[in-house]
């Protein structure tokens, strides 16, 4: 029986599609995590507790714990353990994606600057400290600009700017996000941000699978909603794309290139592209599957799932088909409608009765806080569809989303004063 070794941070959407991938697989699962886990002692063999922040330290643990238990592949499931993933499997003598390749992904500067290297179109940018006195002069790079920071995900801290009053109020809001524990824990790089030239257009995500260096792509996602900013947040995303079918090549053939770039080469790509007039720019591309619950949305040959075909590449296993299932399908990533205390969601019954929806997953739970963005990052939950064409199932979320009514208190700070 294949072993794999899962990297799940605190908090991620990822565990339950990764653990369901492993066990229709008939793969043994040991699951890394941050904290020492409370079962820990009851499944020795099964739960590894590693500290992500020193790779060094947890490579030790790691190949020590292989010496018992050999282990046949390491994921990372999301963004935030690629580069330990590279370098544990490094320490494993496991093929993976150099653990250069995986950091170079994982920070926007080092991406736009590899990229670009290679003649692949990237949005003009200027990389800034928050501590140089010429963060206010870089205001005169062209606006609108967009100020992000270099290693948040899920559009967390990145704003539009228009002028320079927006500018330095998007700095600011930038520099406090920063402040935060967890972003502090990037070091040098959390001092930093990058402001690029805003590229207008319609947005795509390729999800796509790399294969000894071949890009397979998997699914091409419309994102019908114009995202134009001050803040990114995701909505609707559809499959197939109605895009020319010229254009999706050309994506296609440009999201191959930006992975060559930084030097990926096996695994799972997500990549974010949006096509204007001069064709198409890279905005993100990064050597992860997609995230939040949207895997849900994509089938394979006889029905297997994105995870199914990332742990099959990962251990060497045959992939039947990397084909997506002919019927065109969708996710909504909930937006958070105000800041405040979730008391509940109406509606969610009438929601599901909309033909070709499959699934609410409302994922916050009563007297969780909602953070909009900038600031936030997680989505209040998902509505998931199917259906004969793309156009029914944009308008399948759309309605269905109509029929929600989210119950929000005020955020905490303010009750008192009210
Ligand atoms: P993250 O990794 O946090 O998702 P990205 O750099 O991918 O950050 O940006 C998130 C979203 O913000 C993108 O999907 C896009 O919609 C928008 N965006 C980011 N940079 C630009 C840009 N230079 N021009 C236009 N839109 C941008």
């Amino acid at each position: 029986m294949p072993r794999i070794l899962l990297l799940l941070p605190t908090t991620t959407y990822r565990t339950a599609a990764f653990l369901g991938a492993a066990r229709k697989l008939g793969a043994e699962v040991v699951v890394a995590s941050e904290q020492a886990n409370v079962f820990q002692e009851a499944q020795p063999g099964r739960l590894l507790s590693l500290d992500f922040l020193r790779p060094d330290e947890a490579a030790r643990k790691v190949v020590e714990f292989a010496t018992m238990r050999p282990i046949d592949a390491v994921i990372g499931v999301d963004d935030a353990t690629t580069v330990l993933a590279a370098k544990l499997s490094a320490a494993l003598s496991l093929p993976h994606n150099s653990v250069a390749s995986a950091a170079a992904a994982r920070d926007k500067h080092q991406m736009r600057t590899l990229l670009s290297r290679d003649g692949v179109p990237v949005p003009p940018h200027v990389l800034r400290s928050f501590d140089d006195n010429r963060v206010a002069e870089a205001c005169r790079v062209v606006f609108p600009c967009v100020v992000k920071r270099l290693m948040l995900s899920a559009s967390r801290g990145v704003i539009r700017a228009d002028d320079e009053a927006q500018f330095v109020g998007a700095v600011r809001r930038l520099e406090a996000i920063l402040r935060t524990p967890e972003a502090a824990a990037d070091g040098e790089a959390a001092r930093q941000l990058l402001i690029e030239g805003f590229v207008p257009g319609r947005e795509v995500a390729l999800e796509g699978l790399l294969v000894k260096g071949e890009l397979h792509v998997l699914a091409l996602f419309d994102k019908p909603d114009p995202l134009d900013g001050p803040f990114f947040e995701e909505t609707i995303y559809v499959t197939p794309s109605r895009l020319p079918a010229p254009v999706q090549v050309e994506i296609a053939s440009f999201a191959a290139r930006a992975a060559q770039a930084l030097g990926a080469r096996d695994g799972p790509v997500h990549a974010e592209l949006r096509v204007n007039r001069h064709g198409p720019w890279v905005i993100e591309v990064a050597a992860r599957s997609i995230g939040g619950l949207c895997s849900r949305t994509l089938r394979f040959g006889t029905g297997l799932s994105l995870e199914e075909l990332i742990l099959r590449h990962a251990l060497g296993m045959e992939i039947p088909s990397l084909q997506r299932e002919l019927q065109a399908a969708g996710v909504m990533m909930v937006p958070i409608p105000r800041a405040g205390v979730l008391k509940e969601v109406r509606g969610q019954a009438e929601a599901r009765t909309v033909p070709g929806i499959e699934e609410i997953a409302i994922t916050a739970h009563p007297g969780q806080d909602l953070v909009p963005l900038p600031e936030g990052a997680s989505y209040p939950g998902f509505i998931f569809a199917r259906a004969e064409s793309p156009e029914r199932v944009e308008a399948a979320l759309r309605e269905a989303h109509r029929r929600l009514e989210f119950i929000i208190m005020p955020p905490r700070a303010d009750r008192g004063a009210v």
